[in-house]
């Protein structure tokens, strides 16, 4: 295992420039959002918690299971738009039973077959048989096309409907100061992701502002630690008390917020080995894919407990007849390689309505074209240009790049042929990177200046 993380080079470099700039904060180009710097959201009533719970150990975290004392709620109706926004101890939420996001957020797709027949007959109403090649979706092995039809038809309908969220973060530096990094960018892509679910759209600076009071009247929780920091989940749910699928009346946008610990534990990488297999499709053009929608990720969890069955720890997205590869998990996908025209290329897939626009992914992007060491592209990879490049030799480094992780390099790839249950290949995704080296002294020294 030293090995192959001596030999992840540039996910290494990757890894501790983010971590430099999130910690040590180094570009200002990038506005990260200071806390202490910006007026008062004027409608926000702030009654915070009297109780306060216990901090927890930076070094103990489990993602997403502390939550600080106070949420901010903010409820949205047709008649009267949005209201007041309140900063309140967190507490339970009270939602009619036929609310919009409780029913028509989770997905029928990753589903089997069975399942697919009883929603076929549950959902009359959605049903229109379109040409499923059309949309360019892949042919799953065990559905016929119809099914796919149907599968593809009611998501549409799905999709009218009615939860979304955000995930960022608040850093405390070493300066003292917390920040947010790259907010502007997950309120852009909240609205974006609003919009396509008929949610109601909201002004980006003035949520933007209620979420830095709440981050400040809770900054003790923001871990005093280089490695931990706060975590930011902004939420926006239709809470419309009718079983009707339609644009909700009715909205509640509210954010919590939840303390996370290092994702490489002992601050290194743990490499993680994917499982690929065409069957299951995260998103499609036309579909929500590139919006961070609820029902993109319940049914994620069906692959994702089938790529632990097979001792794989996420699932790598393909897409279309010719398997492009797409994401990791809920997180981008980049590769690291040398190029059918024998170039060094950060290669990642273009934003054409699949792929999540993820603002690491975008900082990486901005980063790596800062270095002008390679190539960086925003291009189309498939499954059969990464087994040929692996073949050749010619694969340096695969990682996933998200908020939570920041940078994962990936170890491993169990990719599933077209003979379904034979022609299996395990493959490593980190070969020597011979025209590494002298990367490699840079990344040292950045990892000594951190
Ligand atoms: C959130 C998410 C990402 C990463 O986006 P960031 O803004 O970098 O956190 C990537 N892919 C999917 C599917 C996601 O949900």
């Amino acid at each position: 295992m030293d090995e192959l993380l001596q030999q992840a080079k540039i996910t290494a470099q990757v890894h501790k420039k983010m971590e430099a700039i999130l910690c040590h904060l180094q570009l200002d180009m990038w506005k990260m959002m200071e806390l202490n710097c910006r007026r008062k959201a004027s409608d926000l009533i702030v009654t915070p918690a009297t109780t306060f719970k216990e901090k927890p150990d930076p070094n103990g975290l489990v993602f997403g299971t502390v939550f600080t004392d106070n949420m901010l709620t903010i409820e949205w109706s047709l008649a009267s738009g949005w209201e007041k926004p309140y900063i309140k101890p967190l507490e339970n939420l009270s939602l009619h039973p036929a609310s919009s996001s409780l029913h028509y957020a989770i997905e029928p797709r990753g589903q089997t077959e069975e399942n697919l027949v009883s929603l076929l007959w549950l959902n009359e109403y959605t049903v229109g048989i379109t040409k499923s090649d059309e949309f360019g979706i892949p042919s799953p092995f065990s559905l016929p096309s119809m099914m796919q039809c149907v599968n593809l038809d009611l998501l549409n309908s799905r999709s009218s409907s009615c939860d979304l969220f955000e995930g960022m973060k608040a850093y405390r530096g070493v300066d003292g100061k917390i920040r947010l990094f790259r907010p502007t960018l997950n309120m852009d892509r909240m609205a974006r992701s609003a919009r396509r679910t008929t949610l109601p759209s909201f002004d980006q600076n003035e949520l933007l502002e209620c979420i830095r009071k709440l981050v400040e009247v809770e900054k003790e929780w923001v871990p005093y630690s280089t490695t931990a920091s706060l975590y930011i989940r902004p939420t926006l749910i239709g809470t419309e008390p009718s079983l009707g699928v339609k644009k909700p009346t009715k909205a509640l946008l509210y954010v919590i917020l939840s303390p996370v610990g290092p994702y490489f534990a002992s601050g290194s990488f743990n490499p993680i080995s994917l499982w690929a297999d065409p069957k299951y499709v995260r998103a499609w053009k036309g579909g929500t894919g590139d919006c961070k929608v609820g029902g993109n990720y319940g049914s994620a969890i069906y692959a994702q407990q089938e790529a632990l069955e097979f001792g794989c720890q996420q699932v790598l997205w393909l897409y279309g007849e010719d398997h492009q590869i797409t994401e990791v998990g809920t997180m981008n996908l980049f590769l690291y390689w040398i190029n059918e025209d024998g170039e060094n290329e950060l290669a990642t897939p273009p934003l054409d309505g699949i792929i999540l626009p993820g603002v690491t992914r975008q900082s990486i992007l901005d980063l790596a074209r800062s270095w002008g060491e390679f190539k960086v592209s925003e291009r189309y990879i498939t499954m059969s240009d990464l087994t040929t490049a692996l073949e050749e030799d010619r694969v340096k480094e695969m990682f996933g790049a998200g908020t939570a992780c920041v940078v994962c390099p990936i170890s491993k790839i169990l990719y599933k042929g077209k003979d379904f249950f034979r022609c299996e290949q395990l493959f490593s995704g980190t070969g020597a990177g011979v025209t590494n080296e002298k990367l490699m002294g840079r990344t040292d020294s950045i990892s000594h200046a951190s």
